[in-house]
């Protein structure tokens, strides 16, 4: 299997750093995408790459898909929710 470092996803996306603020709380760390390995298989992830995988088969293990938590804006999508319930 080969291996893979995402030490600053940002600057490998060529994206801006996020607010910490709205970023997206999820796995994306407000990418907005996930890297995902094939021995990665917690939900909802392993779905995901199975997804994947059927549309553009990988060539070393590893499918970036689009975040759940924020489908793919790299931001908080119920900021005020959180607020709620941070209560
Ligand atoms: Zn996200």
């Amino acid at each position: 299997m080969s291996e893979k470092e995402f030490t600053d996803r940002y600057e490998a996306l060529g994206i801006p750093y996020p607010d910490p603020k709205t970023m997206c709380d999820g796995q994306c760390e407000g990418t907005g995408w996930v890297p995902i390995a094939s021995d990665d298989m917690e939900e909802p992830f392993r779905t995901l790459w199975l997804e994947a995988e059927k549309k553009t088969p990988t060539n070393d293990g590893y499918h970036i898909v689009k975040c759940p938590d924020c489908n793919g804006t790299g931001k908080q999508t119920d900021l005020e929710e959180k607020e709620k319930d941070a209560k």
